[in-house]
């Protein structure tokens, strides 16, 4: 993989100009803010394991102005209650159809699509990768996600990746 799409190493000043506008925010939530398992217990309860990393990610996007989203397919109670434990107020659940849903809420927001950053991991993705401004993935998303996102972060869904991405975005804007 190119060196220059991690940050800590020459940032690709392409992708630093796109991360600069970033205004908004959205994180798909199986495979980018978890690993991608999920644990089923025998009552059929699901549960998922969040990175803390993130947490604070989400809390220095937020103080510099950026507003953060969730925008997931699953219905979980475990995403809801995390959400709310880290005052994320965008929260998009049981959303099948991601593209529609963003559209609503940054049109809603005032923000338009190239001030929009999306990372995810998987296929439901792929259309909100391609109409946002700065389009991220994560290592381990197949091949035919990874090729729509203008960076792929260096560290694992569920181990930092958003908050990888947190830091590119604020970085860009602090050197504006
Ligand atoms: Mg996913």
């Amino acid at each position: 993989m190119d060196a220059s799409r991690h940050p800590g190493t020459a940032l690709d000043p392409a992708i630093a100009a796109r991360a600069r506008a970033v205004r908004l925010l959205s994180c798909d939530v199986d495979g980018v803010l978890t690993d991608g398992r999920i644990y089923v217990d025998d009552e059929g309860r699901e549960t998922k394991a969040f990175h803390a990393l993130d947490g604070v990610g989400f809390r220095r996007l937020r103080a510099a102005g950026v507003d953060v989203a969730w925008i997931t397919g699953s219905a979980s109670a475990s995403v809801a209650h995390r959400a709310r434990a880290l005052g994320i107020v965008h929260l998009l659940r049981g959303t099948e159809d991601k593209l529609p849903a963003w559209e609503r809420l940054r049109a809603g927001l005032g923000i338009a699509a190239e001030a929009c950053a999306h990372i995810g991991d998987d296929l439901p993705d792929v259309p909100l990768l391609a109409a946002c401004g700065l389009a991220a993935s994560v290592p381990d998303a197949p091949d035919e996600v990874k090729r729509h996102a203008h960076y792929v972060t260096r560290r694992a869904g569920g181990r930092g990746a958003a908050r990888e991405l947190a830091e590119l975005i604020l970085a860009a804007r602090a050197a504006r």
